[in-house]
């Protein structure tokens, strides 16, 4: 490992301004859990000069509900995820993905916004907030911009951060709170694997018509970053919700999805795993949905 400097910021903006002052001369590097970087740190050769310490930076950290949706700082750990009454109650599917991270101490440090900023197609807190529309908050010393999270990736371990800006908020906007949605993850092992598929599946229904109303699949693992199902999406909104709309839509969802062969899985096995993993999705957030009218 080459020797850096390390910079602790006291809040975001002392962070955004020192990413400021070291990127124009130097390689920089933000550091959250650390839980990324610091394997990246050990056995990468393109090691930084500077790193930005955000992890005690206490505006950073809330989740609440605001006029916007559901607010959470990008420095929000898995742990906490996990035990946020306001995200079991609401957002059952978050909880899921999160357990479904690394073991306790991976979760415990590993932050929501660290996970997104891998910008691995194999996260597992992405499926699930794609689902819910999210949508992402970037400070940087130019300003502040928001977009939804499904643009913030550019392709595997890449997305739309300027070396100067941070990943500051993730937003669910307000007219998906409590939205059912369900996230499933599919793993060559039960536990501390990363997901060979996983899927997150998010619906309304028109309980008059028994239809379905804004339906949203997202899938991870099966393309260059997490993607949306459109095809499958398309096939769903207004249909009655039956049995036979939810397979076929998986088998379309497969369609959608663009995986690779590797040494874990061959594209056709994955694609079959779309299929099953998104009708089962489907299936536990139509579940979810009749539980809370
Ligand atoms: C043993 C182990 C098991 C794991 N299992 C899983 C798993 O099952 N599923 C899964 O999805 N992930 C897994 N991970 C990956 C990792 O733990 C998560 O992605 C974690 O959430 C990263 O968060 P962090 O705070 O530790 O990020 P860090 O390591 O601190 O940072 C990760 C990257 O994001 C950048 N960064 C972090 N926060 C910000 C920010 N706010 N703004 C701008 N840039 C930022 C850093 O510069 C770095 O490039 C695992 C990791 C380990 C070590």
């Amino acid at each position: 490992m080459r020797p850096f400097e390390v910079y602790a910021a006291k809040d975001s903006n002392h962070a955004v301004a020192l990413l400021a002052q070291h990127t124009a001369t130097s390689k920089v590097k933000v550091i959250a859990g650390g839980t990324d970087l610091l394997a990246d740190l050990k056995f990468s050769a393109h090691s930084p000069d500077v790193i930005v310490d955000i992890s005690r930076v206490e505006d950073l950290k809330g989740l609440k509900i605001t006029d916007e949706g559901l607010n959470i700082g990008a420095l929000v750990t898995h742990s906490q995820i996990m035990r946020s009454p306001i995200i079991q109650e609401m957002f059952p599917a978050l909880v899921d993905a999160a357990h479904s991270i690394g073991a306790v101490q991976t979760r415990n440090l590993g932050t929501l916004g660290g996970n997104l900023v891998t910008g691995v197609p194999s996260m597992d807190s992405g499926p699930t907030l794609i689902a819910l529309d999210a949508l992402v908050n970037i400070i940087g010393s130019t300003g502040r911009r928001q977009l939804p999270l499904i643009d913030f990736f550019l392709g595997p371990r890449k997305t739309v951060l300027k070396p100067d800006e941070l990943l500051a908020e993730i937003i669910i906007p307000r007219q998906n709170l409590g939205k059912p949605t369900h996230f499933l993850k599919f793993g060559l092992r039960k536990g501390q694997a990363l997901a060979l598929v996983n899927v997150a599946a998010s619906i309304w229904i028109d309980w008059d018509k028994n239809v379905f109303v804004a339906p949203r699949i997202a899938l991870g693992a099966v393309a260059p970053k997490v993607i949306r199902a459109p095809k499958a999406e398309a096939y769903l909104e207004g249909r009655t919700v039956t049995p036979e709309a939810m397979a076929e839509a998986g088998r379309i969802a497969s369609t959608d999805a663009r995986p690779i062969t590797d040494f874990r899985a061959s594209a056709e096995y994955r694609r079959d795993l779309v299929a099953v993993l998104t009708k089962r999705a489907l299936e536990a957030a139509y579940a979810l949905g009749q539980s809370k009218r």
